[in-house]
């Protein structure tokens, strides 16, 4: 990706793709939905609050932007060329929050599921996402 945005404006490009209810979300909602899998949204008081919550199988899951949180070797997880340090920190801080938040988690008890944004780059993708993670949700 070129870098031809300075890190303000990336940023505050980036935090709005991070916007809830993108389509593909809706789509992985839907499906999971359709799967009988019955879900809290805004965290239910959580630590990190996770995008979706699904009580009953004590599991949370995080819809993650492969930029932010550093999908690792996905292409849209990219070093900036310019501004490394100012990146390389921003990152750093991300990660360990990530972390942080899915030990708290872990610790309370609930399983983590991650997905990542490039999972959930078309309807279809968002679709079988959905399928594979209702069955680990459902998995013992
Ligand atoms: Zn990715």
């Amino acid at each position: 990706m070129a870098d031809i945005l300075s890190p303000r404006e990336r940023s505050e490009r980036m935090s709005r793709i991070r916007g809830k209810d993108t389509v593909p979300e809706l789509v992985l909602r839907k499906t999971l939905h359709g799967l009988g899998l019955r879900y809290r949204l805004g965290g239910a008081g959580l630590p990190g609050k996770p995008d979706l919550v699904f009580p009953r199988y004590k599991s949370v899951v995080f819809v993650h932007g492969c930029f932010w949180h550093r999908h690792a070797g996905c292409k849209v997880a990219s070093m900036p060329k310019s501004n490394v340090e100012f990146w390389s920190e921003k990152f750093a801080k991300n990660l360990a929050r990530d972390a942080r938040v899915a030990k708290e988690l872990a610790a309370l008890g609930w399983r983590v599921f991650t997905v990542w944004e490039c999972e959930l780059s078309s309807a279809n993708k968002a679709n079988s996402t959905g399928g594979r993670l209702a069955a680990e949700i459902r998995g013992a």
